[in-house]
């Protein structure tokens, strides 16, 4: 992965989103392969598809450098909305939906639980435009 990034970074790249959420120990020793390869020169997005539990999303992110990340996508269970209002309130990570969002209800329901800070809408699961 960090071979992946180094790649991409000297392509031009200065953002980059890492799909992780297999396996939390794993997780973290890319992230930090990661971050002693590039430091601060790009930022992170981080997308978990909802595979960690609340207590390795929160290991996770408690780890992480927030000046550098700007957001963890769909860390837990898409239907876990308190778990991400938890997180949102003690990792200090901002939090994008993805899978918890399937329409105008669920993002309602995310929006007014204050389950995440920014919501993934794929025009293509929506219905298109
Ligand atoms: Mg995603």
């Amino acid at each position: 992965m960090a071979k992946k990034a180094s790649n991409l970074v000297s392509e031009g790249f200065n953002v980059l989103k890492i799909k992780l959420g297999e396996n939390v120990d794993l997780d973290l020793e890319r992230l930090e392969e990661i971050n002693g390869a590039f430091g601060d020169r790009i930022k992170l997005r981080i997308d978990a598809n909802q595979g960690w539990s609340r207590t390795e999303a929160l290991l996770f992110m408690s780890q992480l450098d927030r000046e550098n990340v700007q957001f963890v996508e769909q860390p837990i269970a898409a239907d876990d909305l308190e778990g991400m209002r938890y997180l949102r309130d003690n990792a200090g990570v901002p939090i994008l939906a993805d899978e918890s969002v399937h329409g105008p209800e669920s993002a309602l329901g995310l929006i007014r639980r204050g389950a995440a800070d920014f919501l993934n809408i794929k025009l293509s699961k929506c219905g298109g435009f």
